[in-house]
């Protein structure tokens, strides 16, 4: 059998659907689980509501159905967003953006690499051009990932005039997919959201952009998502990427999440390793994080 995920609600749930009954400590056991899980208040209550009134309605006392229908119901509502990339556009450029920290570099790497398994030839545009070393560790990922990288010419020179050279150079070399990084120092936010802005109108002069992903640390869970508001208000976000899931025990952020944004999770990172990165794919994240 697979090792069961840290994100799992497996063993919160196991005194639940191993019970004899469904009785009153079931509803209460069960909340206190999912809010643990960080689905947060608001869907935990929608979700439990919605639970008391399927067992109701089916009139069933077995602990066994509500896991069925604990599971479907994640399900459910998990594939209410459309996870799948759009990458099309040929060159397909993807803006890649967040807070410093959350992992965005490392997933940039796993990124090329993925595509790189399908085929996909990739240029990774180095837009934070802020730190020199930030540029370094892009290029070490870049080449583990065999993918090419454009780089700013001097530190500090003006993302939007990198992002510029990459979508160019993308579509002389004929490369498919280009990935632009960018800067995520949060404490110069409205200046942060200008670069990002300025970085998009540059690249939609030359290519439309196929997605902008923001990517998210699934440890720091519903407290992360305050953070990287301005991004999603801003950014024109079109999908998240969650990552550091393999350590984290907040299952539920993956459903509260997409439910709070309205954006659909596109690619989860699971590991440091080049290959800990796959798409999102509700059935089964619903089916391991339910059990
Ligand atoms: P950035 O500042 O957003 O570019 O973040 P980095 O890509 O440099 O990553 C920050 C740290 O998070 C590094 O130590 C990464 O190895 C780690 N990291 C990134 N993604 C994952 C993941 O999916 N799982 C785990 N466990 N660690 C990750």
């Amino acid at each position: 059998m697979a090792e069961r995920a840290s994100w799992s609600l497996g063993s919160a749930l196991r005194g639940i659907f191993g019970a004899k009954t469904i009785d009153d400590d079931t509803w209460d056991d069960l909340e206190s689980a999912l809010i643990r899980a960080d689905f947060g208040p608001d869907v935990t209550e929608d979700i439990v509501e919605q639970l008391r009134a399927q067992v109701e309605r089916y009139r069933t006392t077995d602990p066994r159905d509500l896991n069925r229908m604990l599971r479907e119901l994640i399900e459910e509502r998990l594939s209410k967003f459309d996870t799948t990339l759009k990458l099309t556009e040929r060159p397909a450029v993807v803006l890649v953006v967040g807070v410093n920290g959350v992992g965005k570099t490392t997933t940039i790497g796993k990124f090329a690499k993925f595509l790189g398994n399908y085929g996909r030839s990739v240029l990774v545009g180095a837009a934070d051009t802020f730190r020199a070393a930030a540029v370094d560790q892009l290029a070490t990922w870049a080449e583990r990932a065999g993918a090419a990288i454009e780089r700013p010419e001097r530190e500090g020179q003006d993302p939007a005039s990198v992002a510029f050279q990459t979508v160019d150079r993308a579509k002389r070399e004929g490369i498919e997919i280009v990935i632009i990084d960018t800067a995520g120092r949060l404490q110069t936010k409205g200046g942060l959201m200008d670069e990002l802005g300025k970085i998009k109108r540059v690249v939609e002069k030359q290519a439309p952009i196929s997605e902008v992903l923001l990517v998210l640390d699934a440890t720091t869970g519903q407290n992360g998502l305050a953070q990287a508001e301005a991004f999603i208000q801003h950014a024109g976000v079109t999908g998240l990427v969650l990552t550091k899931l393999d350590g984290s025990a907040k299952g539920g952020f993956v459903l509260a999440v997409q439910e709070k944004t309205g954006l659909p999770i596109k690619l989860v990172g699971q590991g440091e390793g080049i290959g800990d990165l796959t798409g999102f794919t509700p059935h089964v994240f619903a089916e391991k994080l339910v059990g």
